[in-house]
């Protein structure tokens, strides 16, 4: 057994870690045993954990099984990191449609939390982007599913936390780009009816939005970013970064009071003196943490938290106003404070988390008693609001909550794989 944590580190478990190396011997692993598929653990909370129980690790399914550069199909097999896929991909003018704010993840992770972007509002979620995927399942059954072929496990698996089976391979449709390049544009905001205004007149012309919002100022500034894939000659094809390390874990979290309000009063400060049009490359600017690797040691050895939260539009001013209030009247801030606004589609999963509104992300770190009645105070209004919270970032969230926010649980827990459980669903789910 060897202890294991999540990217959160609010604490560590034992766990009986098998890695696996290729999609065979996953399959037989698989076949007759218990336990749950990790990723890269860029998980927050407990969706990739299973203490005491089996981890089947899935990094080893690391191939490339087919690529067509001529019309940007990839067949790979689940433990491929998006890093390496965009790395190969850009080389014949293809990226993922769809990525996180990390390429550090798994194509499984990516399927198994149905992750989103900063384009949701252009081009949905990374299991809009699946053609077709292969699913292990502890009883032996090996299924080939996709949007037309086995729909129901193919809906029941995105977005499905892991639970229906361990993916080993999947077929993904890349996008055609012209380049690595993006022109980017920042833009100061001094409350939330600005972000919504811009928000609202971005959508149509920016394919990739997202704000940062000062969820200490109380009044709901930020900065709202916003960016396109563009044809930028004579800029060669690197990246031109070098990473940074966070070289151990401090005895105390470096996120205070203090270092929070300091931080952003500059970050807000230092972008609105350079705000407007820039040229930036996507993976500079679209994955600016994972280029300072163990960046989550910095919240100390109590570890920290995320959350975050998606209320339907019409509700959502009134509650993010609502949660920015209580988050400064605990005394508890974030730096990393993200708000966007979700398009309006319907995800294809039945476990999905991105839905038709706004979503508020926060990093907090973990102070006990007094960051789980914030968290309760947070909850209410997404309660009310008729919301839900995010699995991929969740160690916490009630019961109650999880059953509102996921309406089509009952339909989902047909296709649960009896042999795979981990520390969330039997919180969540009883099992
Ligand atoms: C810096 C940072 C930024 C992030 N930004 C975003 C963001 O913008 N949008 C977003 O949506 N998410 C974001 N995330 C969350 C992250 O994208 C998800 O948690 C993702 O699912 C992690 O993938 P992973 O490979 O690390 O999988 P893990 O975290 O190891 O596992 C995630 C889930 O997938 C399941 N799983 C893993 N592999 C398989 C498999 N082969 N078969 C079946 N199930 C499997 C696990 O059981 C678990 O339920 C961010 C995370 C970080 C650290």
């Amino acid at each position: 057994m060897v202890k294991v944590s999540s990217w959160g580190r609010l604490d560590s478990h034992e766990h009986d870690l098998v890695p696996l190396a290729d999609r065979d011997q996953a399959v037989r692993a698989v076949a007759g045993g218990r336990g749950l598929p990790q990723g890269n653990a860029r998980s927050y909370g407990d969706v990739c954990l299973n203490p005491d129980g089996r981890l089947w690790r899935m990094t080893g399914l690391d191939r490339f099984i087919a690529f067509d550069p001529g019309t940007g199909r990839l067949r790979c097999e689940a433990g491929v990191l998006l890093r390496d896929i965009q790395r190969m991909s850009i080389v014949h003018g293809w990226l993922l449609p769809v990525t996180p704010g990390t390429q550090m993840i798994t194509v499984g992770g990516a399927i198994a939390n149905d992750v989103h972007g900063k384009n949701h509002h252009v081009l949905g979620s990374f299991g809009d982007h699946v053609l077709q995927l292969r699913l292990a399942r502890t009883d032996g059954r090996v299924i080939d599913c996709g949007p037309d072929l086995e729909a129901g496990w193919f809906a029941a698996t995105v977005g499905g936390m892991g639970l229906t089976g361990v993916i080993v391979e999947a077929e993904l449709q890349l996008r055609r780009v012209a380049g690595p390049w993006l022109v980017t544009d920042t833009v100061p905001y001094r409350n939330l009816d600005e972000f919504f205004q811009l928000a609202d007149t971005s959508e149509a012309g920016w394919e990739q939005t997202v704000s940062w919002v000062d969820c200490l100022s109380g009044i709901g500034r930020g900065l709202f970013f916003r960016a396109n894939l563009a044809a930028i000659p004579d800029r060669g094809a690197e990246s031109g970064r070098k990473p940074k390390r966070v070289p151990f874990v401090p005895p105390v979290s470096l996120v205070n009071g203090l270092s929070l309000r300091a931080f952003n009063e500059t970050y807000f400060r230092a972008n609105t003196l350079k705000a407007g049009y820039a040229v930036a490359h996507f993976e500079k600017y679209t994955y600016p943490l994972d280029n300072l690797h163990d960046w989550n040691r910095m919240y100390g050895p109590r570890g920290f938290y995320q959350y975050q939260s998606v209320v339907p539009r019409a509700a959502g001013q009134a509650a993010i106003q609502a949660m920015l209030a209580a988050i400064k009247a605990s005394g508890q801030g974030s730096f990393l404070a993200v708000l966007k606004t979700f398009g309006d589609r319907t995800s294809r999963g039945m476990m999905s988390f991105p839905r038709p509104g706004v979503t508020l992300a926060l990093d907090f770190p973990n102070r006990g008693a007094q960051t789980a009645a914030l968290f309760e105070r947070l909850d209410a209004i997404v309660r009310d609001a008729g919301g839900r919270i995010y699995a991929a970032k969740d160690a916490r969230m009630p019961r109650d909550l999880f059953e509102s926010g996921y309406p089509r649980l009952a339909e989902f827990l047909q296709y649960r794989d009896p042999g795979i459980s981990s520390a969330m669903s039997r919180r969540l789910i009883g099992s």
